[in-house]
């Protein structure tokens, strides 16, 4: 039970667009939508946008076994701070998260924070060592509803299509990172004349599309349905939309760094451009964009890849770590090259993963009576990334001027983030 908070002065998510009214939000839910509603805190929306809280599908918590780099504790936070009231958090964690006895320990983990719904999903193979399948009925008894040897592409299309039969019936996806890896050996960047100017060894479109096409042939012979990852090439997109077309239950992702970065990033050899799939074209990029868009790409999320600074640009260009952050820059992301589309937004970032990934309590467009876990975003607000609430700063956006920001987020009626402060829960738990 918390006190009650009005949302007053911003414009909210409607069916029809958005409305200029005052959100009162009182025991966890939307208590009243209009003029004249009164609660015991105000937060000042003027000039935002209140809607579902954001959602990510794709967030490396890097615990167990990582926790230099993140944990649950100090994620949740990035994730708090970013909008997001859910996010799933990957299994390639050490060991990985591949057992019902590991996925319970986890979620006991995400019970322990109290600023938002950490789902977990399981890996696909044991030990993610693509040859054996990993205990998903196990898992699946767990509750798991999404399997991804992420980092790595499932290895065969024999254990994915065991894996398919396997979870038949039970509502779960498999989420593919889409990387053949006998074309990426040694590889640290997009192939073509970045990576030639450099000296480098670049990853070929090629290792993205053909993961792809194998895994829809797959999904069209056992009916199983997939997820492609972080998307980053036209030619991804183009099998995507294909499948689509076919009616086969195909969805995709793309992540802030591949809708907003070209390869031509890495000229100056900044590790913190460094990611799998790589920085692509700028026509791989325009390409990803309009699917975004058009919903060939149903939805973004961040791939958020916690590294130490030594790992990262300690290392340098060649042995730095691949990934990088993107919890708390991610709407300002988007709508730097997006504008002010805020259906477009709320959807892709809210509603579409909130529907697929089945976070029943998010994505919904506010009603009286529903969960309150929403976002309250300014859409003309600049602003320069330079400190972050995740552990790690391997961050693109680094020093670099964005537009949007999230000034409160509210979660199952609390605030779990407001202008840049921790929430008082959170500072005094
Ligand atoms: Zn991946």
């Amino acid at each position: 039970m918390t006190g009650s908070i009005l949302l007053h002065g911003g414009e909210v998510l409607t069916d029809s667009g958005l409305q200029r009214t005052d959100v009162l939000v009182r025991d966890g839910e939307i208590a009243g939508l209009g003029e004249g509603v009164a609660g015991e805190t105000s937060v000042d929306c003027s000039g935002c946008w209140i809607g579902p809280g954001f959602v990510d599908l794709h967030t490396h918590l890097r615990e167990p076994g990582q926790e230099h780099k993140e944990d649950m504790a100090s994620g949740a936070a990035a994730a708090s701070a970013g909008g997001y009231t859910a996010i799933l958090a990957m299994p390639n964690t050490a060991p990985a998260i591949d057992t019902a006895d590991r996925v319970a320990a986890s979620l006991g983990r995400a019970r322990e924070i109290s600023t938002l719904d950490i789902g977990v999903a399981g890996a696909v193979t044991e030990g993610r060592l693509g040859e054996r399948l990993a205990d998903l009925e196990g898992m699946l008894a767990e509750g798991v509803r999404w399997f991804t040897d992420d980092g790595d592409s499932v290895a065969s299309a024999g254990l994915l299509h065991a894996a398919f039969q396997a979870l038949h019936g039970n509502d779960a996806t498999i989420s593919e990172h889409a990387e053949d890896a006998s074309l990426t050996a040694g590889a640290i960047m997009n192939a073509g004349e970045v990576a030639d100017l450099l000296g480098v060894r670049g990853m070929p479109a090629l290792a993205e599309t053909l993961i792809i096409a194998r895994d829809i042939q797959v999904v069209r012979a056992t009916g199983g349905s997939l997820h492609i990852q972080h998307v980053s090439t036209g030619a991804a997109v183009e099998l995507i939309a294909a499948a689509k077309e076919e009616g086969l239950p195909v969805t995709a992702e793309a992540t802030p760094h591949h809708l907003a970065f070209d390869h031509t990033e890495l000229e100056h050899r900044d590790p913190r451009f460094k990611m799998k799939p790589p920085l692509r074209t700028a026509s791989d990029v325009a390409n990803v964009r309009a699917a975004l868009v058009d919903g060939t790409i149903d939805l973004v999320a961040t791939d958020h890849a916690p590294h130490s600074e030594a790992e990262t640009i300690g290392a340098g260009l060649e042995d730095g770590a691949f990934g990088v952050i993107g919890l708390e820059t991610a709407a300002a992301a988007i709508t730097t090259w997006l504008g002010p589309k805020p259906e477009v937004l709320f959807d892709r970032m809210s509603i579409a993963p909130a529907r697929i990934g089945g976070f029943s309590r998010h994505g919904k467009v506010p009603v009286v009576g529903a969960p309150a876990n929403l976002v309250v975003f300014d859409p003309t607000a600049e602003w320069v990334p330079t400190e972050f609430r995740s552990r790690s700063a391997n961050c693109p956006w680094i020093g670099r001027a964005v537009r949007g920001r999230v000034r409160a987020t509210i979660f199952e009626g609390a605030i779990s983030f407001q202008d840049g402060s921790m929430s008082p829960r959170e500072a005094h738990p």
